[in-house]
């Protein structure tokens, strides 16, 4: 029995060493935390057909973050796996996935991606691109949605801190394309509040 015990200990402590703060660089496969969201490296496989359409080569200077509704119900999860496995020859990828229980990394932040709409414009070129999950309507309301849109103002923020960039920074996908993303928050005219909740966790 005291043995059982001792061992539960051990696997809560090991949880704990687990679960640091998440950093930029780390490795493919684990997790960081950022007030509390969990942050989790799941990379795009690096094969033939995703380096040609969705990895295309560096980002040497990162200016932006750019927020997207993902227009559908699936997870942040269910997001990284039809991105890696879609092979429609579709210039697309973004670099994080956010929903209402955790944030995945797809790419790395020293890569560009194809989000932004413009082309070789500074969207795509200079801009971390953030999927937030879950965004289709189901009903009035959708709690899920309204949970991975509070997660992802931490996964905002973080970012914002970690590159040494403002809520200034901060960008919707209409910014650079006008195409109607993050439709949630344009039809709920909330974007001044959503950089607001950002430069507040930024502060805590
Ligand atoms: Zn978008």
């Amino acid at each position: 029995m005291k043995v059982a015990l001792l061992s539960l200990l051990l696997v809560a402590l090991g949880t704990g060493c687990a679960t640091r703060r998440a950093t930029l660089d780390m490795p493919n496969g684990s997790v960081g935390k950022f007030q509390g969201l969990p942050i989790r490296v799941d990379l795009l496989e690096a094969n033939e057909y995703n380096k040609k359409y969705k990895l295309p080569g560096p980002m040497p200077e990162l200016k932006y973050v750019t927020i997207h509704n993902t227009a559908n119900n699936a997870t942040a999860q269910q997001e990284r796996n039809y991105l890696n496995r879609r092979k429609d020859k579709a210039y697309i990828s973004f670099h994080f996935a956010v929903d209402e229980n955790e944030a995945i990394q797809i790419m790395r932040t020293d890569e560009h991606a194809w989000h932004a709409g413009d082309g070789r414009g500074d969207g795509n070129k200079k801009s971390i691109g953030v999927e937030i999950c879950r965004s289709k309507y189901k009903g009035e309301t959708n709690e899920d949605y309204m949970r991975s849109e509070e997660n992802a103002v931490k996964l905002a923020a973080w970012l914002l801190l970690e590159h040494n960039l403002t809520v200034d920074d901060l960008r919707m996908h209409f910014d650079w394309s006008r195409k109607r993303c993050p439709h949630r928050i344009l039809e709920g005219n909330r974007w001044t509040e959503f950089k607001e909740k950002v430069r507040q966790a930024m502060e805590k």
